[in-house]
C-alpha cells in the first residue's frame, strides 16, 4: 500500500505545469489534495478528472502573494481532512530579463510570488504543524537557486532565497517532527517562460526549453519526498535533463 495513502497535500500553483501533475500523481497514490492557484477554472477542470478516475481533491482559490488566502486554504484542508501532512509551495513566476532592461514591475512580481508566496505557506502552515505535532514543506526552488546565468539575475536570485528559507526552516524545526525539502528542477516543459515579455529572452528560450523535462518528473521527485517514513527527511533533489 502506497504510504500516500490518506495523507493530505495542499499544493499551490496546481493549474499548470509542476503543480498540476503533482496534483495528479498524488492523488492517483491515493492522498487527499487541496489544490490552489488564481485560474479557478482550470483548478475546477483538473478536479474533475481526478474525481472521476476516482482520487480525492478540493480546490482553493489562491493568490500566494495574499498571506491570509493560504491561511484559508490550509483551514480549509483542516476542515475536510482534519490535518495538513505536507504543503507542497510550487506557485511560481519567471518573467526572465536582463537586468538592463529595468523591468522593476517584474522583478518585484517574481519577488512577491516566488519569495514572499513561500514565507506564506510557512507562516500559515507552522502553527498548524507544531499544533498537530508534525508536517512537511516541499518548497520548488530551481537549478537557478545554485547558479545565476544571464537574464535570470531576479529570478535566481529568489530560487536562491527559497533554498535559504528552506535550509534555516529545517535547522529551526529540528526536534518537531517537521520536515523540508527542497526541490530543484532544470527545464521542465511547463508555462513558466509565457510570462517573459523581453523579446531576445522569449528567442533564446524557444530553442532552451527544446531538452525540457516532462513536469511528470518533477512529480515524481515530490512524492518521493512525502512518500518517505516519517523520520525521513529528503532535504535537497536537483533534476536536470540528461544531455
Ligand atoms: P507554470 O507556469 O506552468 O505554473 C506556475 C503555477 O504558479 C501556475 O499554476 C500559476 O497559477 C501559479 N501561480 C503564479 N502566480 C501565482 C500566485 N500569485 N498565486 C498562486 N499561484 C500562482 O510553471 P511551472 O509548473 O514550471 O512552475 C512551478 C514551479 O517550478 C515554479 O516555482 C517555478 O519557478 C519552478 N521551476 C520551473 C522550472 C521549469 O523549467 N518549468 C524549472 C525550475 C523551477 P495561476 O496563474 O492560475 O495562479
Amino acid at each position: 500500500m502506497s504510504s500516500l495513502k490518506g495523507r493530505t497535500v495542499i499544493i499551490t500553483g496546481a493549474s499548470s505545469g509542476i503543480g498540476e501533475e503533482t496534483a495528479r500523481l498524488l492523488a492517483s497514490r491515493s492522498a487527499n489534495i487541496v489544490i490552489g492557484a488564481r485560474r479557478v477554472e482550470r483548478l475546477e477542470a483538473l478536479a474533475s478528472k481526478i474525481q472521476q478516475d476516482g482520487g480525492s481533491v478540493t480546490v482553493q482559490r489562491l493568490d500566494v502573494t495574499a498571506l491570509e488566502e493560504m491561511q484559508e486554504i490550509i483551514k480549509l484542508a483542516q476542515s475536510r481532512y482534519g490535518q495538513v501532512d505536507a504543503i507542497v509551495n510550487n506557485a511560481g513566476v519567471m518573467p526572465l530579463s536582463p537586468l538592463e532592461a529595468l523591468k522593476i514591475e517584474e522583478w518585484n512580481r517574481m519577488i512577491d510570488v516566488n519569495i514572499r508566496g513561500v514565507l506564506h505557506g510557512i507562516a500559515a502552515g507552522l502553527p498548524v504543524m507544531k499544533e498537530q505535532g508534525f508536517g512537511q514543506f516541499v518548497n520548488v526552488a530551481s537549478i537557478g537557486a545554485y547558479e545565476v546565468s544571464p537574464t535570470a539575475t531576479v529570478y535566481s536570485a529568489t530560487k536562491y532565497a527559497v533554498r535559504a528559507i528552506t535550509d534555516g526552516l529545517r535547522q529551526e524545526t529540528a526536534g518537531q517532527n517537521i520536515r523540508a525539502t527542497l526541490i530543484s528542477p532544470g527545464v521542465t516543459e511547463s508555462e513558466l517562460a509565457d510570462s517573459i515579455t523581453h523579446k531576445e529572452t522569449i528567442d533564446f528560450m524557444k530553442e532552451y526549453r527544446r531538452i525540457a523535462l516532462p513536469a511528470a518528473a518533477i512529480a515524481r521527485s515530490i512524492a518521493y519526498a512525502i512518500e518517505q517514513p516519517t523520520d525521513v527527511d529528503v532535504n535537497e533533489v536537483v533534476i536536470r535533463p540528461l544531455v
